[in-house]
């Protein structure tokens, strides 16, 4: 028997040379039989190439959705998290570099099928599941059953992905979820090369499509960290670019990054600098500018962009007043506020409660 087994893919295709190409992401891993890609989770088996971890999770948890971060996607409501292993970049300032980086699959601890997941999402009062932890590129197949089943029990799905994905494999995912949370790691090729072993051209143009190609909710997220992508200058490029191609209204999410992984020879980001790229963004235009892994609360709430009404007000993950209508306006002006919004806010608050589904392996 084969000691690699998994669901069969189609983002492949064979070479001249008798490998096989994945597809999927921009780093096209030629396969020989047997071996994986960069990712670890998608290998060869035969003359194909399958997800080794369709089916597979690295656990569950219930999360506020401000956590993700969303701000203008069902405030308030609890999402069931859960990702798989591996990831198609390799950043050195990883936050979930347990789960990214595992070498070890006994790290995917439940195993849990997309309706039963749809199912527990319901159980807990979910009002959506994200892909997140890691990167749901990688395992676009197993996402795209799960956003299938959610939606046939009425509940949504979120996307968090760095965005390095071909057309294919954006395409391949994208469409099938409501709301994605976007990362621009930088506004560098050095940066996505030398820290992330990456790209930042795909990256781009996987927000530009997601924005305005789909029909998802986008919203962008980049940690700052000192001295690598935290100069005026490069915000200022950023968030010039951001409105000039996506239009004022994709919210941009700048956070705080904590020395972690391979990356501990730098301090944490200091509050000063997530304002001033806060402040950078919102000169050039950004109507939706936040900070977020800070206590912030001028910076984390959603003001009202034509008469600076507080629309929704943010401590952490806790929600304060609430100044929508039902039809998600601006409740003073009438201004429609973009996003996904319902008459009330979700009281789900800021805790996280770790929830077990399939049959533990
Ligand atoms: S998804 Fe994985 S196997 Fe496919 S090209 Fe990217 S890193 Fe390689």
């Amino acid at each position: 028997m084969h000691e690699l087994a998994g669901r069969p893919t189609a983002l492949w295709h064979p070479l001249p040379d008798g490998r096989v190409r994945c597809d999927v992401c921009p780093r096209a891993c030629a396969l020989h039989e047997g071996q994986r890609g960069f990712c670890f989770v998608r290998a060869r088996v035969g003359d194909q190439v399958v997800l080794t971890t369709y089916g597979r999770s690295s656990g569950f948890c219930v999360d506020p959705i401000e956590k993700k971060p969303l701000n203008h996607f069902l405030p308030g409501t609890a999402v069931l998290s859960f990702g798989t292993a591996g990831c198609n970049l390799g950043c050195r300032f990883c936050q979930n570099w347990d789960i990214s980086k595992s070498r070890e699959t006994d790290t995917l601890a439940d195993a849990a099928t997309p309706e039963a997941i749809a199912e527990a999402a319901v159980r807990t009062g979910c009002r959506s599941v994200a892909f997140t932890y890691n990167d749901p590129v990688i395992f676009l197949e197993y996402a795209v059953d799960v956003a299938a089943a959610c939606r046939e029990r009425g509940i949504r799905t979120v996307a968090v992905t760095a965005g390095y994905a071909t057309p294919q494999g954006r395409q391949a995912l994208l469409p099938h979820v409501d709301a994605a949370n976007i990362d621009l790691k930088a506004f560098t090729e050095d940066f996505y090369r030398r820290v992330c072993l990456g790209a930042l051209a795909p990256v781009l143009e996987t927000i530009e499509y997601a924005v305005r190609e789909t029909s998802v909710w986008v919203e962008l997220t980049t940690l700052l960290i000192p001295g690598l992508n935290d100069s005026s200058d490069e915000i200022d490029g950023m968030t010039r670019w951001a409105v000039e191609r996506l239009g004022p209204d994709v919210p941009m999410h700048f956070t705080a990054f904590h020395p972690d992984w391979k990356m501990r020879d730098r301090p944490p980001t200091p509050p000063s600098t997530l304002s001033r790229a806060r402040a950078i963004a919102t000169a050039n235009g950004v109507r939706y500018a936040y900070t977020g892994n800070v206590s912030d609360v001028e910076g984390q709430s959603t003001r009202c962009p034509s008469c600076g009404a507080l629309l929704i007000e943010r401590d952490g993950y806790e929600l304060g007043a609430w100044t929508l209508d039902p039809g998600g306006r601006c409740a003073r002006c009438g201004e429609a506020i973009p996003g996904v919004f319902e008459a009330e806010p979700g009281a789900w608050g800021s805790r996280r409660v770790p929830v077990r589904i399939g049959v533990g392996r």
